[in-house]
C-alpha cells in the first residue's frame, strides 16, 4: 500500500498517476483539513472533495477543484440574493457539502463521514482527513485576520500578508486510520503540495512525524527555483521566514524524509536529490513521476 499527505493540487496530480499503476484500493490519502470551512449553512473540505472527486472519477482537472461540467444555479441564485457566498460552488458539489454537513450534524466525525460519502460514491481508495478535530489556516492582514480561503478566493491572494495562523481550539491528533495507514505503508509519498498550508497542518497533528520516521518517505518538491508550479505558496513561505524554493521545503521535511525529489529545471541545490521532470501537466506525466517514485527502495531494503 502507498500512503499519501495531500492538499488540494500538487498531490492529488501525482495520485491521478498513481492509479495508472496501482488499483485504488492500494492507495491511502491522508488529506489536509485546514482549509475546511461553513458556508452557506454547508460543511466544505476543498482538499477532500477534490480527492473524492479524483477517485470518482468526476473532477474537473482544468482547475482541480469542483465537479466537471457542474452548474451553478444556486450560486448565481445566492448571490443575487445578497448571500456572501465568496467561493463559486456548484450545483452538485453544494450537494456533497449539503450532506458533509448533515452527517457532521448528526455527531459523524469527519472521518466517519468522509468514509460514508466514499462509499456512497463508490470509492475503494481510502480518503483519510489528517484529524477530526478543527484545525484551520488564518491570515493576518493589514486589515485583520481572515480565513485562508478568503484570502486566496475572495481577495485572488492579492493582499500583504502579515502572518499564517493555525488555529484550533484543541490540539489536534492524527487519527487512528491516519497513523495505521502510515504504519501499514510501503512508502509515504508528500507530494508537491504547498508547504505551509497543506502539508504542515497535517505534519503539526499529534503521531504524524513519530510515524512517518519509523515509515521510508519520498517527498516531491512544488518549487522550481523561487517559484511554485502554481498557487501562493511562496508569499506564504515568506510570511514563514522562509526562502520559497526546494532547499527550504526540504528542510521542513529532512527530519524523516528518506529521498527529495525536485525538478530537473530546478536551479536551487538539495544535497541528495533526485532529479527528475515534475511537471505533472498530463496523466502520462503523473504516471511517469508515479512510477519513478515507485521505483525507489528503501536504504535499509
Ligand atoms: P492546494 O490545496 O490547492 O493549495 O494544493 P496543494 O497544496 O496540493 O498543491 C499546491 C502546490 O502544487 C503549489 O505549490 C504548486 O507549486 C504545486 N504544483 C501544482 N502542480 C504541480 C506540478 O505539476 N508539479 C510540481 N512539482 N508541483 C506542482
Amino acid at each position: 500500500m502507498i500512503t499519501f499527505l495531500s492538499g488540494g493540487t500538487g498531490t492529488p496530480k501525482l495520485v491521478r498517476g498513481a492509479r495508472e499503476h496501482l488499483p485504488d484500493e492500494n492507495i491511502s490519502v491522508v488529506v489536509n483539513t485546514a482549509e475546511d470551512l461553513w458556508i452557506s449553512g454547508n460543511h466544505l473540505s476543498p482538499d477532500i472533495d477534490t480527492l473524492m472527486y479524483l477517485f470518482s472519477g468526476q473532477l474537473d482537472t482544468g482547475t482541480w477543484w469542483g465537479i466537471s461540467g457542474d452548474s451553478f444555479l444556486t450560486h448565481q441564485e445566492l448571490v443575487r440574493l445578497g448571500v456572501d457566498e465568496y467561493i463559486g460552488i456548484g450545483d452538485q458539489d453544494r450537494a456533497v457539502h449539503i450532506a458533509r454537513g448533515e452527517l457532521l450534524r448528526k455527531g459523524y466525525s469527519l472521518t466517519r463521514a468522509t468514509k460514508e460519502l466514499c462509499s456512497r460514491m463508490g470509492i475503494r481508495a481510502a480518503i483519510l482527513p489528517m484529524t477530526d478535530e478543527t484545525v484551520t489556516t488564518l491570515i493576518r492582514t493589514p486589515d485583520g485576520v481572515i480565513h485562508y480561503q478568503e484570502y486566496w478566493v475572495k481577495h485572488r491572494g492579492n493582499l500583504p500578508i502579515e502572518e499564517v495562523i493555525r488555529y484550533s481550539p484543541t490540539r489536534p491528533s492524527a487519527t487512528a486510520e491516519v497513523l495505521s495507514a502510515i504504519h501499514e505503508a510501503d512508502r509515504v509519498v508528500i507530494g508537491p503540495s504547498n508547504p505551509v498550508t497543506s502539508i504542515l497542518p497535517i505534519l503539526e497533528c499529534d503521531g504524524i512525524i513519530p510515524a512517518l520516521m519509523d515509515t521510508f518517505v519520498i517527498a516531491v518538491s512544488p518549487f522550481i527555483g523561487e517559484s511554485p508550479v502554481s498557487g501562493p505558496a511562496a508569499e506564504l513561505m515568506k510570511a514563514r521566514g522562509l526562502t520559497p524554493d526546494s532547499r527550504s521545503t526540504w528542510l521542513l521535511y529532512k527530519e524523516f524524509c528518506d529521498i527529495f525529489v525536485q525538478d530537473i529545471r530546478d536551479p536551487v541545490a538539495v544535497p541528495g536529490s533526485l532529479r527528475y521532470d515534475t511537471l505533472m501537466t498530463d496523466t502520462r506525466k503523473s504516471a511517469a513521476l508515479a512510477a519513478m517514485l515507485f521505483d525507489q527502495r528503501s536504504r535499509v531494503d
